[in-house]
This record gives C-alpha cells, structure tokens and sequence, in this order.
C-alpha cells in the first residue's frame, strides 16, 4: 500500500527558501505545501514525520551518470562497473540520466535502456540520451528524431565529444545535423531535445558549438557542454557561454590528479560562476558517475583509474554552502531545478503541488542527508538505505 507522509514543520528551500511548512505526500506526487496540517484522528494509513530538525529540498537531478559503467581507454580490463540503486539513492539523487560514453561498441543503447528500466523499476526515476561520443550518433532507430519521439526515455542526444583526442573530430555541418535532429525530436514528443556535449581539454573549447550555430536557426541554448571545470581555460570559456544564455555544468566526480592538473573543483567553480553574475538556473552540476577517471604519470603512461561516484553530487553542493558560502537555494538549485529545465523534466527539481514526491531531508546542523524519497517511496532513512536495488547486498 502507498504510505501518505506528513512532514511536519520543516524549512524548506523548494529551492528557493519558502520557511517552516508541512508537506503531504501522496500517490507519488506532493499534494500540498503549507503550514498547521493535521493529521487529526484519520485512519488513513499516513506516517508523520517530525521535520523540526531537518531542511526539505528537492530530489536531486543528476544529468550524467554512466548507469552501465565507461571508460576502457585503459583497455578492456579498464572498463568500469555498473553503478548501482543505492550508489544515487545514498547521495538523495532520485532523478539521473543514463549516457553512453567513449564506448559505443562494447556499451550499446539497448543495454543502457535496459538498465534505466531496471532503476526505476527498484526506485528512481530514469532518462537516457540516444547517441555516445561520436558523431555521426549511434541510435536505436536509425535516427536520432526517432529515438526521441517513439522511445519514452530517450529525452535528449550526447554526450558528443568535442575538442577531445577521444570525439570523432564532428565537422561544422555533422554538429548541426546532429542539433536539428534532437531538436525536431524533442518538438514532436514534448521533450527538451538537448545535445549534450563532453568538454574535452583541447584548445577549440566551445568553438565547434558556436561554428554551428552561426549563420543557423540553431541557438548555443539547446547545447549543454558537461565537464566545463576542466580546467581554467574551459572554465572561462563556459563563462562566456553562459553569458550568451546557455547553461553550463560542472563535473563533480574528480581526483587528486585531475586537481592537480588545473581542475577547478566543481563547488568552487560553481561558487565562482554565482560571484561572475551568472544566473543560478544556467548552472549545474552532475557526478560523470561510474565514468573511468584516469591517473597518468609525469611521463603520460596510465597509472591507474578511479570510479566516478555519484555521491559526489551532493557532496559538491554541500561543499559549495559550507566552504564556499553559496546559499542553500542557489547550491541545491544546481543539482535540482537548473538541470531539470535544462533538461526538460517538468515534473523535477522542484518542491511544489502537483509535482513529483522526489524528497531529500538534510539535518539542520551539519547537512548531512537523513532521509530520500523517490516518488512518494522512502528509501533512505536515517542515512542508510531501506531500499536496494535487486543484486546489492
Ligand atoms: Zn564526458
């Protein structure tokens, strides 16, 4: 039987900040937010939780999550796991959106559907973009507009490798066919039809994307470049994007080498980007979870590889109010309301009637995350997940 939850006196950022308020949650959705809710003497099967210690912010929304594992630069022996529910579930992600990677050949789009299939049916909500690194894409249909109306999941294209040793060198003309394609794709099925874009190191950043637009009906908005805190020349130049009204995310899944090597953490640059004057809802953050993250030596040879976690996530924004000094709505709103536009998902992101039950309860005092609900389902309580996906022990 569906629980009805009563969350009582708990602040709330929805993101923005709306004070102590009740919550009810029911059927799956959030069917209101208000003040002095009483459970009375109602024999409905509603559980009532005591908020007064607790912050409610949205579900979060985590845009890039390589469900099926990536990597194999390395060789096959470097390809990396699948991730799990409790991986997000742990980290209050309860909306995350599947991607090929560098691989489409050993990872193909029937496995990633599969899997999103698989984490929703154990508990969050799940998306997939047709299409890997390379361009021409990989589809399922045979056509990226295709995909998009006549597969539910499928809500966007990429990500697609740019200025990267790994892309497929996409021309000019291949960018733009790729952008009408999720365009026409994302009109006809009501879907935001995004290209996501992997920001490699190279020296052209966002070039490609602006010698596709130009002289186009094409607008730099339907382009979502990830991995935009690679360094401090990517940083900038996402800068600049931004200004021009496109929305920039910062990969939070990161190493002690890749800081090393001139990475700007994701917090900081989020912190950053807030003080530059951009708008919170043009920034965002996602974990590259289970991506491969490579530790080269001084001379180029492959040491070794970590994981990317997406628990990174939240810790990221955690980072950005603790360390940083951004405010709770503006850090919670990168990883909930800005990439649940961008993407198009009008049901996330946002604590309101009507919308999704995806719930995370922080403590008040050290914003540690207590409790995750995903659609109306509690599967984290007190820090520990009640719930596990199939295989997990
Ligand atoms: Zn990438």
């Amino acid at each position: 039987m569906n629980t009805i939850f009563l969350i009582k006196n708990v602040e709330v950022y929805a993101p923005q900040h709306l004070g102590k308020q009740d919550i009810i949650m029911a059927g799956g959705k959030i069917i209101a937010i208000g003040s002095q809710f009483s459970a009375g003497g109602s024999d409905l099967p509603l559980t009532v939780i005591d908020g007064s210690n607790n912050i409610a912010v949205p579900g979060f929304v985590d845009s890039l999550v390589h469900f099926i594992g990536g990597g194999g630069e390395g060789g096959f022996a470097s390809r990396t796991p699948e991730m799990q529910l409790t991986d997000a579930t742990l980290g209050g992600v309860t909306t995350a959106i599947g991607v090929l990677g560098t691989d489409a050949t050993t990872r193909t789009l029937t496995n990633l559907l599969a899997k999103a299939h698989a984490l929703q049916t154990e508990g969050i909500t799940t998306y997939c973009h047709t299409g890997s690194y390379q361009v021409p894409c990989r589809t399922l249909t045979g056509s990226i507009t295709d995909d998009l109306i006549l597969i539910d999941k499928f809500i966007g294209v990429g990500e697609i490798a740019i200025s990267d040793h790994r892309s497929s060198q996409p021309t000019t003309d291949e960018i733009r066919k790729v952008a009408s394609a999720a365009k026409v794709g994302g009109i006809l099925s009501g879907k935001g039809g995004i290209v996501s874009v992997h920001m490699g190191a190279g020296e052209r950043i966002l070039q490609p994307i602006y010698d596709a637009v130009a002289g186009t009906e094409l607008s730099v908005k339907q382009f979502y470049p990830t991995h935009m805190n690679r360094n401090r020349s990517v940083f900038n130049a996402g800068l600049e994007f931004a200004s021009q009204g496109g929305v920039i995310d910062f990969t939070t899944s990161t190493t002690a080498y890749d800081l090393e090597h001139g990475e700007v953490a994701a917090a900081q640059a989020l912190a950053e980007a807030l003080q530059a004057g951009i708008e919170p809802i043009q920034l965002t953050l996602s974990s590259d979870g289970n991506a491969s993250l490579p530790i080269y030596s001084k001379s180029g040879d492959l040491l070794g590889l970590q994981v990317g976690q997406v628990s990174t996530l939240y810790q990221s924004a955690r980072d950005a109010i603790l360390k940083h000094k951004v405010s709770i709505s503006d850090a919670i709103c990168a990883i909930s309301q800005a990439p649940a536009t961008v993407l198009g998902l009008h049901q996330k992101g946002r604590l309101a009637a009507g919308l999704d039950a995806d719930l995370v309860l922080l403590n008040r005092d050290d914003l540690a995350i207590n409790q995750v609900f995903a659609m109306g389902r509690q599967l984290v309580i007190a820090g520990k997940a009640t719930v596990k996906g199939m295989f997990e022990k």
